[in-house]
């Protein structure tokens, strides 16, 4: 049932309810105000009965009563009228030739008590009737002394009564068209009342119900309908404005969301509701922005590479996936971040690099040759490209082929990241190669002295607390001098590159070689004791000396000399332990050069470093 039709039925009831109490009220008065003015009537009827047969007495014709009661009885309404002798009236003067005596227990009674007894007679569809029983009651006061006519009375007694019977019907009848009226009047007054608070009410109630649709559409996401017309000034108003509200709210959220989607990648899903779509866009572009802001005053790579993986471990619930980056130049692959495990030789040469595709592992039977397909785990290996010469591949490893369907849907989400990280990755991978640069010299392809100086830090504190000792070797070309004089600068270079390149050959992979300035080198050796420096010196001395060292047509051999210590054995100052090595080397040149000497304070000179030995 619809609201008007309630409306309209809830005033039907509470109208006829409050008409029906009316009209009961109006009857109930009816009849007490009907049986009032009977009994009025009544009763002055039976005091002029009471009189005149008085007169009658006191005139000496009381036997011609029965004339006056006929007389009486004719008056309107009046259906029977008799007269009934008390006691102490019968004693006198006998029963009276029309037998007065009571005709039932009514008029007992009333003879008996001396008190006036009504009753009535309703019935609805029959004949009503009123009956009243008024004694008369003796006395010697007042203008007429009963008692001296009715000798055998006393004062107070009950000399007779009249019982008057009257036809109600009438009131009835009144009464009855009374409410007959009054009913067609309520049933005429409710339709008409019906029929204007329905005209009145229905357009707020149309109003209601079209916002109520509206309402229940928006609410699943459906801004789409409107309210329209509801045939009522101050509601169709209403409905302006709502409907505006809504046409207002719905261009404004496709705009917002055509606009910032253009930031992201479009992302594959159902429209749910406008206002959680742009608030879920908005969240996203946000999350991206912060993430950005961050990165731009991250230092290095990796560190984005971390809040990258952050990002992936924490929003995404990424729990195994590995970065990769593949510099498509010098076709180098390696992988820059591991979450849990290496699970690829992406370093052999990576499929989404080279296909330049996502891979997939449910897309083929082992899709990709480098993956170690016997753990038996999904994978989805996307290929970002950075710039020109740098390609970013995310690889994602999952236990299960559902989670691997979860992390799909990801992506576009995941390629937002990628791609606002993206200038800073290639910002960052500038600057890291700017400063390695800085830090490399361009003949040899070392370290210079300034990566020693900023590395020195680490090192020192790695040696601490590993308690693991550095050996330091310094070398030095025996008179490089006449090299540059004999054969010019450019063999001098040649030379220079030998060095360099011999003492990498010597050194292994956790070592550090630095050409500290012209022909001088510092290699600085992990975990290397006293015995141990030594010999990696005399190897590369030796293999240095085999060198030969092309000069034009002709080749020549040179000889290095090398000072060795041992930090922190010898000292924990780092650069004091230097100068100790520089102090060797200084020694093996005075002794003759083409030697290796670890330093020992036996070489130190007298007053030399006197304080610290
Ligand atoms: P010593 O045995 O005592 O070491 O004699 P030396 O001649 O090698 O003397 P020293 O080590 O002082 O020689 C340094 C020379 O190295 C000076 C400079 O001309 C030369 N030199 C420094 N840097 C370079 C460079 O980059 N290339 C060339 N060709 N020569 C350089
Ligand atoms: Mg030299
Ligand atoms: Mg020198």
């Amino acid at each position: 049932m619809g609201s008007k039709q309630k409306i309209s039925l809830s005033l039907f009831l509470i109208m006829s309810a409050m008409f029906i109490t009316l009209i009961a009220n109006i009857l109930m008065n009816f009849r007490d105000y009907g049986l009032q003015s009977v009994e009025n009537k009544a009763k002055s009827i039976a005091q002029t009965v009471k009189h005149s047969l008085t007169s009658h007495m006191v005139n000496g014709v009381i036997d011609n009563r029965e004339l006056f009661l006929e007389q009486i009885s004719k008056l309107e309404n009046i259906d029977e009228i008799w007269l009934s002798r008390g006691a102490a009236v019968i004693e006198q003067f006998g029963k009276g030739f029309n037998n007065e005596i009571a005709r039932d227990e009514i008029d007992e009674e009333v003879l008996k008590s001396g008190i006036e007894k009504a009753v009535v007679e309703e019935k609805i569809f029959g004949k009503s009737s009123y009956r009243i029983t008024i004694p008369y009651i003796g006395s010697s006061e007042g203008s007429i002394d009963c008692l001296s006519c009715h000798t055998t009375a006393k004062s107070g007694d009950t000399l007779g009564a009249i019982t008057i019977t009257m036809s109600v019907d009438d009131i009835k009848e009144v009464g009855m068209r009374t409410v007959g009226n009054t009913i067609i009047i309520a049933l005429i007054l409710i339709i008409v009342i019906l029929i204007f608070v329905n005209k009145l009410i229905s357009p707020f109630l149309t109003l209601f119900e079209s916002i109520n649709r509206v309402m229940q559409k928006a609410q699943q996401g459906d801004y789409s309908d409107r309210i329209g017309s509801t045939n009522g000034k101050e509601s169709d108003t209403v409905a302006g404005w709502i409907d505006g509200l809504l046409e207002k709210l719905q261009t404004t959220l496709d705009d917002i969301e055509q606009k910032i989607s253009v930031f992201l990648v479009h992302q594959k899903r159902k429209k749910i509701d406008p206002l959680i779509d742009v608030k879920s866009t908005v969240n996203r572009l946000a999350d991206i922005y912060r993430f950005r802001k961050t990165i731009e005053h991250d230092e290095h790579i990796n560190e984005v590479y971390d809040r990258l993986a952050h990002i992936l471990r924490e929003k995404f619930e990424l729990t195994d996936f590995n970065f990769i980056e593949a510099d498509t130049t010098h076709k180098n692959v390696k992988i820059v971040y591991v979450e849990k495990e290496i699970h690829c030789k992406a370093q052999d040469g990576c499929r989404a690099d080279r296909t330049n595709t996502v891979v997939d592992s449910c897309q083929f039977h082992k899709m990709c040759d480098k993956f170690n397909h016997d753990i038996g785990k999904y994978y989805v290996c996307i290929p970002y490209s950075i710039s020109n010469d740098l390609d970013f591949i995310v690889s994602i490893i999952t236990e299960t082929k559902e989670e691997h369907d979860r992390i799909r849907e990801l992506l576009p989400s995941v390629q937002d990241y990628i791609d606002t990280a993206k200038p800073e990755i290639v910002s960052k991978k500038l600057m890291h190669m700017l400063e390695l640069t800085a830090r490399t010299d361009p003949l040899t392809g070392l370290y210079n002295r300034k990566y020693l100086e900023e590395s020195v830090k680490t090192i020192v504190s790695q040696a601490k607390r590993t308690n693991t000792p550095y050996g330091i070797l310094m070398a030095d070309i025996d008179f490089f001098k006449m090299i540059n004089d004999t054969y010019g600068h450019d063999v001098g270079d040649e030379a220079i590159k030998i060095i360099a390149n011999t003492l990498i050959e010597n050194v292994r992979e956790s070592d550090i070689v630095v050409r500290f300035g012209g022909e001088e080198f510092i290699a600085l050796l992990y975990n290397c004791d006293e015995n141990y420096v030594f010999d990696i010196a005399e190897k590369i001395r030796i293999a240095f000396s085999k060198k030969e060292i092309p000069a034009g047509n002709i080749t020549f051999n040179k000889t290095i000399s090398i000072g060795a210590s041992i930090f922190p054995t010898h000292t924990d100052n780092f650069w004091q332990c230097l100068k100790f090595a520089d102090l060797a080397l200084y020694h093996a040149k005075e002794t003759g050069r083409n030697k290796c000497v670890v330093f020992s304070k036996d070489i130190l000179k007298d007053g030399e470093l006197g304080e610290e030995y």
